[in-house]
């Protein structure tokens, strides 16, 4: 099962093994069993401080192929139900470290609050090997229960269980159980878990952001706009804040990114982990998991703006950058909201292995909407794509692709109308057929919904000038309408929605809102102005 390379690097990783650990296998005679034996067996040959046995009967899972890593003689465990390979194999090896002695990297804080959970908490994490964003979630809940053994965890594989996915009807991954009831789905950090079972955790923490002093630059957005914003104002030396729901933003939601100049290939979680590390290298109050509800620019020159956060804290700032990019449209028509996760989806990635053998729509008939029918060909049984106008938007690449395929049908002129369900998944999709004014119907049970991006910018209300398109209106140096408030990226008008291009604006915000602070501040309270030049008499260009 592991190539020489990747025994290699396991070998190393389990050299930091501090206490033995235990692979407990429960198997029963299929291949996938057999696929785990000789995976546990080939782990376990790989350092003396790893054994492997089979379950005895009285502890046999009843989930089988699974295995448990186990800290001999103690209650420290995780388990996994299928074989954790793909982008789940990096969680096997924290786990076999973390059972193994080696500390979960998390920070102090937060080590102390998931030590203080009380009760008995018993995770199931359905995951499948293709999705990016399931590893976060195994490996959270996988470090929570090495923390505190009242925790405990499992990750199954949704597609290796499919009996289970099924009588549960898990249509979106990760979708995570806690004691047998639904606690959520889709991406979820280590911190996020702690902040829903720690009710408490939340208001404290608003307290302790509503009491921040005033910042010089606050960026709201975590993207590379917002990331690129934040190291640039910090690295003038003034007081730079950034408020994020979710590091990364777009960036995390594809694996292949091969347009990052200078970077031939890599992957979006790999790039966003990335971001974060070099925005967390600088003096920078990074608040994540955090939503802006609300903007107040500030009542004259040199006063201060507000952002209100969602959870009841004001943060206040002498300029600020919004760079809070964007988010899939939704089709908004009737069964759509009702559906969500149960049939209807926007992550062809993460949730395709989950409709193996199955009958799925792609709406949408551009880039994203053809990339991902081609995807979902090679898993699913067939494809269906509804396009609303009278040809497909698909570069013509794709689309000879997307025709050589067998298994895959391309309807025009469609306007999809309503998703139709059972109430608790999706059985079909109504249509008009534009040309005709015919109603159609197709039966099927996964919806993929790929029609463009809609800016992040409703928080926004009137704070500042928006486009027909709600997108925030900027100049060539990123200020909006509203004084000393800039936008970078995505959510502005720039007419390309490109990573190096949000890169780039996030710049030209932040170096425009250092310029507005040393026009407009007050000497006594003027930002740290670095001592070898003087103030730029217009844009800074030099960095
Ligand atoms: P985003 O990446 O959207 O980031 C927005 C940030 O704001 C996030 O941190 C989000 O959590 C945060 N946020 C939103 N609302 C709020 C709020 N109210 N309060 C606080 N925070 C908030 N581009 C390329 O160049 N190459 C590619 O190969 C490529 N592939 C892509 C594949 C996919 C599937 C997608 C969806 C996009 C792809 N893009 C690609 C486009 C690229 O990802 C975007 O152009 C880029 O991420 C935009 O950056 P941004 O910082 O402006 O916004």
């Amino acid at each position: 099962m592991l190539d020489q390379t990747l025994s290699a690097t396991l070998k190393t990783y389990l050299e930091r093994i501090t206490e033995p650990i235990e692979l407990v296998a429960s198997l029963d005679d299929s291949r996938a069993s057999a696929q785990t034996r000789e995976l546990l067996g080939e782990i376990a040959a790989l350092s003396d401080s790893v054994t492997v046995r089979e379950a005895g009967a009285d502890e046999l899972d009843q989930r089988r192929p699974s295995f448990a890593i186990v800290r001999t003689g103690s209650d420290v465990s995780v388990r996994f139900a299928g074989l954790p390979m793909g982008h789940e194999f990096t969680s096997l090896v924290l786990a076999l470290l973390q059972v193994g002695g080696v500390a979960p990297k998390v920070s102090e804080e937060t080590a102390a609050a998931v030590r203080a959970i009380e009760g008995e908490h018993h995770f199931e994490t359905y995951m499948s090997l293709t999705c990016q964003n399931c590893p976060d979630v195994v490996q959270g809940l996988n470090a929570m229960s090495v923390l505190n053994p009242r925790i405990t965890h499992v990750a199954i594989e949704g597609g290796a269980f499919q009996g289970e996915i099924e009588s549960r009807k898990v249509l979106a991954v990760p979708t995570v159980y806690r004691n047998g009831e639904l606690f959520g789905q889709g991406r979820m950090t280590l911190e996020e878990i702690v902040g829903k079972l720690d009710s408490g955790a939340a208001a404290r923490e608003a307290e302790r952001l509503g009491a921040m002093e005033p910042f010089d630059v606050l960026v709201v957005g975590g993207g590379p706009a917002g990331s690129t914003a934040a190291i640039y104002a910090s690295r003038k030396g003034i007081r730079t804040g950034i408020v994020a729901e979710r590091f990364g933003g777009q960036v995390m939601d594809t694996m292949a990114i091969e347009n990052f100049i200078s970077v031939q290939r890599t992957e979006g979680p790999k790039l966003a982990a990335a971001l974060e590390e070099h925005v967390r290298s600088y003096d920078v109050e990074v608040m994540e998991l955090q939503r802006a509800a609300s903007l107040t620019p500030a009542a004259g020159p040199g006063g201060l703006a507000e952002v209100a956060l969602d959870n009841g804290a004001v943060l206040k700032a002498r300029t600020v950058v919004v760079a809070t990019g964007a988010r899939w449209r939704h089709m908004g028509i009737p069964g759509e909201a009702e559906y969500r996760n149960k049939g209807v989806t926007f992550c062809p990635h993460c949730d395709g292995p989950l409709f193996k053998g199955k009958r799925v729509a792609v709406i949408g008939g551009g880039n994203s909407g053809i990339e991902a029918a081609i995807d979902l060909a090679g898993v699913v049984g067939h494809v269906t794509v509804l396009e609303f106008m009278p040809e497909l938007r698909a570069d013509a690449v794709l689309q000879r692709k997307l025709f050589s395929l067998p298994n895959v049908d391309v309807i025009l002129n469609a306007q999809t109308t309503e998703v139709l369900g059972d109430g608790a998944q999706v059985t079909g999709l109504d249509f008009k057929d534009r040309a005709t004014g015919e109603a159609k119907r197709l039966e099927l049970e996964g919806i993929f919904v790929q029609i463009g991006l809609l800016p992040n910018t409703d928080w926004l209300g009137q704070a500042v000038e928006l486009s027909q398109r709600k997108e925030v209106v900027v100049d060539g140096r990123g200020q909006t309408s509203a004084v000393g408030i800039f936008a970078a990226g995505d959510c502005t008008i720039a007419p390309y929605k490109q990573i190096v291009i949000s890169l780039g604006s996030g710049a030209t915000a932040a170096l425009s809102a250092f310029d507005h602070l040393i026009r407009t501040t007050a000497p006594a309270e003027a930002p740290h102005v670095p001592a070898a030049g003087p103030a730029p008499a217009a844009v800074p260009t030099g960095v």
